[in-house]
């Protein structure tokens, strides 16, 4: 594909997880498509994802949610300091 930035060969399609918002406010999205440019490095979402995700946000942030969407997932501020037992500790729970 060419690069809408630099007008070179090399931009592609990847699909990429996005998160808008923090705190009661935070919404993930995953499989976005992302374009992003190996000459130029930019990465570009198209008017049309852009207005989708639009439309995504303010779908989850309704009241009308279907449950599919609305499922628990892990959210760390960068700030956290990670215990050092996370780092090295096998989980036994499933060895009996
Ligand atoms: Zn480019």
């Amino acid at each position: 594909m060419i690069c809408d930035s630099c007008g070179q060969e090399g931009s592609y399609v990847h699909e990429s997880t996005r998160a808008y918002g923090t705190g009661d406010r935070l919404v993930v999205i995953e499989n976005v498509p992302i374009i992003s440019c190996r000459n130029c490095g930019i990465d570009l979402l198209s008017a049309e994802t852009l207005h989708h995700l639009d439309d995504l946000r303010a779908y989850l942030r309704s009241n009308h949610a279907d449950e599919a969407s609305v499922r628990p997932v892990k959210v760390a501020d960068y700030q956290t300091e990670v215990p050092s037992s996370s780092r090295d500790t096998i989980e036994l729970d499933s060895v009996g």
